[in-house]
């Protein structure tokens, strides 16, 4: 299988290659020349556990990789890490299915696929002959960057950087990095948005000089955000995973359709959703969650990208972006491979802040249905399950339960949903316990003792006595300062 960039300049990659790059030369994003089908039957799939399943959905599309290489780095990677036996938990609640995406080391979806990246990098190093460390460079909205330093602190041949948005993440998510250990780990707030934050590492992607200046060095960049292919197609596995069990469990029948709904920011997950799909499970709806940066709600309803409005810090910060990087190679999908086209939109995107997709596009669209909502609405949604149903989501996975209820409310369509459960709800701890009537904590830590206290609800390892660690990086750099921070990182 090879790989081809979104903005069509020709030069095809293996996957190896594609995953050591992280991004095309052209700045485009990779994508498979074709989506392979699965070759087994969803129900003889059904029968599998979340390891097997994940071998056969990565080697469809990674199939440089021998089977031991590939077998070794999902080992590595689905272990005793997660705090969940079977991974990926489906959990029934106020008619929907719950796929627990966030039992891993750092209680966030970014952990199906952070874990196993490392290994592929790795192995792909190896199997290329590439002698040169491997700088990642990471831009993140909360969640990110701690799946990435803990799957590549300490990997040998590697360095890791991760910018966050300064006074933009929960306190627990900035604990969790800023307490990193490490050698090879790297951690800057950066005085703007993710969007800042994601631009400038794309800027310095792009920047020739800058990577002449650390090959001297032995140095090469690569991508651990969601823009890297070998951090996608690991995501594709849980949905597949998904579908085949609630198929086991006769929650659907063979051939029965199911809605999925993902809390979206960078429209990774949701993609990953897209590709289950052309790989075989049957879909009706992809139901796009926005909260109130609701880009993409707009979007999918008008056919027209348009960043000219006011940016919102809000209580799913994770999905506080306006810049979905991931939507690109959709549109390459959907317009039929048209890398020009897709090379025009995202350049009127640089310079216009608007663009908007064609009606071949625009008819593709038409299998996703898009939703938002407000602050106020998540967290009575998170109060309102707790409450009835006893279920703790947080509130990024509670945006996704809301417009979800919006949705089938005006829609009367009752096909069996399966909602993407994105974080443990200790992440967020302060607005999950102001949602379901708790005092005011003291700080976010005490909100999680509270929260747990009150709750039950098991807190991952990782998320216990968080205030009790050091915090080991203090860097602070401006936008525009993200090219010298790493410089200085690499010293
Ligand atoms: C990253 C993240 C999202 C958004 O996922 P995308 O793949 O960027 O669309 C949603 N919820 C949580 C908790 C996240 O960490």
């Amino acid at each position: 299988m090879k790989y081809e960039s979104t903005r069509g300049s020709l030069g095809y990659k293996n996957a190896p290659q594609a995953i050591i790059r992280g991004i095309a030369e052209d700045k485009g994003l990779y994508v498979p020349q074709q989506i392979p089908h699965l070759t087994d039957s969803l129900e003889e799939l059904g029968k599998l556990s979340y390891q097997e399943i994940a071998y056969k959905v990565i080697g469809a599309f990674f199939d440089d990789f021998t089977d031991e290489e590939l077998k070794s780095c999902i080992d590595g990677a689905y272990d005793e890490k997660f705090e969940a036996e079977e991974i990926v938990p489906i959990v029934e609640a106020g008619g929907a299915h719950f796929l627990e995406l966030y039992h891993g080391k750092t209680a966030a979806f970014k952990d199906m696929a952070l874990s196993i990246l490392p290994y592929l990098m790795t192995t792909s190093l190896k199997k290329e002959g590439v002698t040169d460390k491997i700088c990642i460079l990471t831009a993140t909205s909360g969640d990110t960057g701690k799946a990435a330093l803990e799957g590549f602190a300490g990997v040998e041949g590697t360095e890791i950087v991760v910018f966050y948005p300064y006074g933009a993440v929960s306190q627990v998510q900035e604990r969790q990095m800023t307490s990193q250990e490490g050698e090879n780990t790297h951690v800057f707030a950066i005085k703007g948005n993710f969007d800042n934050a994601q631009t400038g590492v794309k800027k310095i992607f792009s920047d020739d000089d800058f990577a002449a200046k650390l090959a001297e060095r032995g140095i090469r960049l690569s991508s651990a955000n969601s823009i890297n292919i070998g951090r996608l197609v690991p995501q594709v596995a849980y949905y597949v995973y998904g579908y085949v069990k609630l198929l086991a469990r006769g929650v659907v029948k063979a051939g029965e359709k199911v809605n999925i709904v993902v809390p979206t920011g960078n429209f990774g997950n949701i993609l990953a959703a897209y590709l289950a799909a052309e790989m075989g499970i049957p879909v009706n709806k992809f139901i796009c969650a926005s909260n109130e940066n609701k880009v993409l709600t707009d979007f999918i309803n008008t056919g027209v990208y348009d960043i000219r409005r006011e940016f919102f810090v809000t209580n799913s910060p994770s999905m506080d972006i306006l810049i979905s990087s991931n939507l690109e190679r959709l549109l390459y999908l959907l317009s039929g491979r048209d890398g020009e086209a897709v090379k025009g939109w995202m350049n009127q995107l640089d310079a216009e802040k608007i663009y908007e997709v064609s009606d071949k596009v625009k008819e593709g669209m038409k299998c996703f249905a898009g939703g938002f909502c407000s602050e106020e609405e998540t967290e009575k949604a998170v109060g309102d399950m707790y409450r009835q149903h006893g279920y703790l989501m947080d509130t990024h996975t509670a945006v996704a339960y809301k417009v979800y209820q919006d949705y089938a409310a005006a829609t009367g369509d009752e096909t069996p949903t399966l909602i993407a459960s994105t974080a443990s709800p200790y992440k967020f701890a302060e607005s999950v316990s102001r949602a379901i009537g708790l005092a005011e904590a003291e700080d976010g830590f005490a909100a999680v003792r509270a929260l747990n206290e009150k709750t039950g609800v098991y807190v991952q390892k990782g998320l216990k006595d968080l205030d009790q660690k050091p915090v080991l990086h203090t860097g602070v750099c401006e936008v525009g300062g993200q090219a010298q921070a790493v410089l200085d990182a690499l010293k």
